[in-house]
């Protein structure tokens, strides 16, 4: 299997992926957390993304898509793989098209979680109090929701005109949210 889990900040993305991937037996591949662990590690290429994750932008497709197409190279991927948070532009897109491609796979579906706008933001906010992640302040989160919307919406249309879409409600408990995708998934799986 070959997912991507879309939605905005706050949806439920991270929360859902490690479910999701170990239900299919597929590595969940965030690339938020790659940012996040390179930045704690300082290395090169967590202080090139430090400044745009801080601002709430998203880092610059070239060193993005070099990322993800590394880590989709490893062996671990080879079966499949669970996309969180790429691709967000439409260049990212036409560049996971390329590397799909390129494996002799194809993409099986893309799941959007929808959420409230106002849950949205509670959501983000109590999680700032609770993970202190660097990009979760008020201001930095109104910011991200912007930038989801004029960049990776527009995302959404083009999976549904590829019959990929898959839109699921991100509304409720975790393990409600878990089940409804399980259960499209299997649906996709076995058709
Ligand atoms: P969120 O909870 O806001 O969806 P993530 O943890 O997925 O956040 O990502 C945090 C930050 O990492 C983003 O705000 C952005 O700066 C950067 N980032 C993650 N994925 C991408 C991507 N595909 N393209 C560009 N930047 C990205």
């Amino acid at each position: 299997m070959r997912i991507i889990l879309m939605g905005p900040p706050g949806a439920g993305k991270g929360t859902q992926a490690t479910g999701v991937a170990e239900h299919f037996g597929i590595p969940a591949i965030s690339t938020g957390d790659i940012f996040r662990s390179n930045v704690s590690q300082g290395t090169d290429l967590g202080r090139k993304a430090k400044e745009y994750m801080d601002a709430g932008e998203y880092v610059p497709d070239q060193v993005t898509n070099l990322m993800v197409r590394n880590r989709i190279d490893e062996p671990d991927a080879e079966p499949g793989f669970l996309l969180d948070g790429y691709p967000r532009t439409l260049a990212q897109v036409e560049e996971l098209d390329g590397m799909i491609k390129f494996t002799g796979h194809e993409l099986d579906a893309v799941v959007v979680l929808t959420v409230d706008s106002e849950e949205l933001i509670q959501r983000l906010l109590q999680r700032a109090e609770t993970d202190g992640r660097s990009d979760d302040t008020e201001e930095v989160v109104r910011r991200r929701q912007e930038v989801y919307a004029e960049q990776t919406e527009p995302l959404i249309d083009v999976y549904r005109d590829r019959n990929l879409l898959i839109e699921v409600d991100g509304m409720g408990e975790v393990d409600e949210v878990s089940e409804r995708i399980f259960a499209a998934l299997d649906q996709v799986r076995e058709s």
